[in-house]
């Protein structure tokens, strides 16, 4: 037996994103005999805006992250173009704001796994893992095992508790998807279509589209889309240029044929989905594994980093396993319920472009303030809680 097999592992973490590798990193600094198992191969691309506020900067920052926090802040965003399109033509009006930043998920997520792996965590990359059950495994109570594909061949670990944190793709219980939810998809172009300080989003019938430019001066594109719109128009690349174009959201002299026609893309399932149960038999859910709803307010990086640190506070601390989960559950139920439901009822509003065309005049005439808009769309900041995708080329 090796000795991943002979360890008694404090915690096992699935899936090395924003959610557990923050959470491998505090649990492992804390001296937890920690083991963080990541399916695809690091540095990864994650289907994603890149847009970090300042909430996620913040927890960073508390995490004793700042190095990570700094590389995002130092290219932070401080225009917002929003565009769509009304009867005939389209509108658009720039929202300044503050705070946040912008950082590619290939580096965000591997920096997290380094200092994970510095704090002393054991990292498996690449190497699927999946949550036994009592009557697979036939684990004693008070442990739980968990089935690694990892070099070719299929272990078993075992461990005190293990956390869930593979977004969209995995859960070991059952999840609820919304029949009315977006897909995702994401792609990267080489050159940059739009000032590095500047984020753009655009409207259509039935998606949306954002664009940013990042540290290596790639341009960032992250669409959320409705699975009809995006087969009636053969496809994720044709429906992100149509959304560009009818939005008016690059220079008219830029041809989005050229630009966008051979890019590759990657999806993710539906988007909006909620676990039914975040914690029992030694199992937690965190980050998008626990339930997301939709990128619009570019708040999932910072929900999932806020999950990780409140769920390190409350594994320290509570030595009952059992106590552990049920305070879980209470816990992100209160945290996440408020951003959930703001971001859904935003997200439900802004389905219709006719609203959004409407919504942007009223913000270009000064009737709805920008700041507003900027402070409660898009939050860049928040006050903590006081509870302390199979992705795939499309
Ligand atoms: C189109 C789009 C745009 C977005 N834009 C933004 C934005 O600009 N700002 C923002 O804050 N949020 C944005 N989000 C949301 C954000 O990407 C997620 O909320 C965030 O990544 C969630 O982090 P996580 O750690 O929970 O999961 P993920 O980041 O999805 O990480 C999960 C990891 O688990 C791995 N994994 C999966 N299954 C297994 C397994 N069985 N074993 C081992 N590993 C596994 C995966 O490979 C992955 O690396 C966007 C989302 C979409 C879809």
């Amino acid at each position: 037996m090796s000795e991943l097999e002979a360890t008694l592992w404090d915690v096992v973490i699935l899936g090395a994103g924003p959610a557990g590798g923050l959470l491998a990193s505090l649990l492992s600094s804390a001296g937890w005999r920690t083991l963080l198992v990541e399916k695809r191969l690091f540095p990864r691309t994650k289907v994603c805006g890149c847009c970090l506020n300042e909430r996620g900067l913040q927890t960073l920052q508390r995490s004793g992250l700042g190095a990570i926090a700094s590389l995002a802040s130092h290219r932070a965003p401080t225009r917002l173009q929003l565009s769509a399109r009304g009867v005939g033509r389209c509108s658009r009006v720039a929202v300044q704001l503050e705070g946040g930043g912008v950082i590619s998920r290939s580096v965000l997520d591997a920096k997290l796994a380094q200092t994970a792996v510095a704090n002393g965590a054991v990292f498996l990359n690449p190497c699927e893992g999946r949550v036994e059950t009592r009557s697979e495994s036939g684990a004693s109570a008070d442990c739980k095992e968990v089935r690694l594909r990892f070099q070719g061949t299929s272990r078993r670990v075992r461990a005190r508790c293990v956390a869930v944190a593979t977004g969209l793709t995995y859960s070991p219980f059952e999840v609820s998807r919304h029949r009315a939810s977006y897909l995702g998809a994401s792609t990267r172009l080489p050159e940059a279509l739009l000032s590095p300080h500047e984020i753009r989003m655009g409207w259509s019938a039935a998606g949306y589209l954002g664009m940013v430019v990042l540290d290596d001066g790639s341009t960032n594109l992250a669409a959320a889309l409705a699975p009809a719109f995006r087969r009636s128009c053969g496809g994720v690349g044709a429906a992100a240029q149509m959304i560009a174009r009818e939005a008016g959201m690059l220079e008219t002299e830029i041809d989005l044929e050229e630009v966008l026609g051979g890019a590759q893309w990657r999806g993710t399932p539906l988007l909006s989905c909620r676990a039914q149960t975040v914690a029992c038999d030694r199992v937690f859910l965190l980050g998008d594994a626990a339930g997301f709803v939709e990128p619009l307010t570019g708040e999932g990086i910072s929900w999932a980093l806020d999950a990780a640190e409140a769920l390190a506070a409350i594994l320290l601390s509570e030595r009952c396993l059992r106590r552990a989960e049920r305070k879980w559950q209470q816990c992100s139920v209160a945290r996440l319920d408020a951003s959930r439901r703001r971001c859904r009822m935003i997200t439900t509003v802004t389905r219709y472009p006719s609203v959004m065309f409407g919504g942007i005049k009223l913000l270009r005439s000064g009737l709805i303030s920008r700041t507003l808009v900027s402070r409660y769309v898009f939050p860049r900041s928040g006050s903590r809680s006081s509870c302390n995708g199979g992705e795939h080329a499309v």
